[in-house]
């Protein structure tokens, strides 16, 4: 495709911990605001590992944000918005079904919608949310970080617990950096004991 459908969209930004997710979600808003197209960054308030008021990627890109705890937070606060992006949003508390529904309306609205979050949680299952956008979003983009144990592309999201994979009855959401997850790709995961 060489140009965006004038009209509302969705575009699901995926990968694994430190695929740069978020770098790209603020590669995409930063033409929209030079494109001076009125829009709107929401962040799960969960994700308070940088700053409450910002997405911020690894590498300590930052773009203003509005925190949020579910969808129907992004839906009360879209007037006149033209963009509206969401960054890890595999932190909402909402279910799948809530988030597809809300991410159409808002396409349905003529809206661009972005979004960006993990396909997968540490056990390298899909995130349900995420997995159910994607089969019905216009653009998906996977995006693979570096195995830190053998170099090649990254697809998983190994969280350790004292260097070994964390159980795989640890609970889902677990927010952290570089001590807790490593970039890994499939022959390198290990699966939780
Ligand atoms: P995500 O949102 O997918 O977690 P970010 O956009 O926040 O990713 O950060 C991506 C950045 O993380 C990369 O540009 C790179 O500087 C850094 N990084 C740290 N570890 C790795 C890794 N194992 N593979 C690739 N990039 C990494
Ligand atoms: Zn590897």
């Amino acid at each position: 495709m060489t140009r965006p459908s004038a009209g509302g969209r969705i575009e699901v930004i995926c990968g694994c911990m430190y695929s740069g997710k978020t770098e790209e979600l603020i590669r995409r808003m930063r033409q929209v605001m030079i494109a001076r197209q009125p829009c709107r960054i929401f962040t799960p308030r969960l994700d308070t590992r940088y700053s409450e008021a910002h997405v911020a990627s690894h590498t300590g890109a930052r773009l203003e944000a509005m925190p949020i705890s579910s969808i129907h937070e992004v839906l009360a606060n879209v007037e006149d918005m033209h963009v509206v992006a969401i960054d890890e949003l595999h932190f909402l508390e909402d279910s799948a079904e809530e988030i597809i529904d809300g991410c159409q309306d808002l396409a349905d609205r003529g809206i661009r919608v972005l979004v960006a979050g993990l396909d997968q949680n540490y056990r390298a299952e899909p995130f349900p949310g995420m997995m159910q956008l994607m089969a019905v979003a216009e653009q998906v983009d996977k995006l693979y970080a570096i195995c830190v144990r053998c170099g090649a592309y990254a697809t998983r999201s190994q969280r350790l617990i004292d260097g070994k994979p964390a159980p795989t009855d640890a609970p889902t959401i677990v927010v952290g950096g570089l001590d807790l997850y490593e970039a890994r790709c499939r022959s390198c995961y290990e699966q939780a004991p």
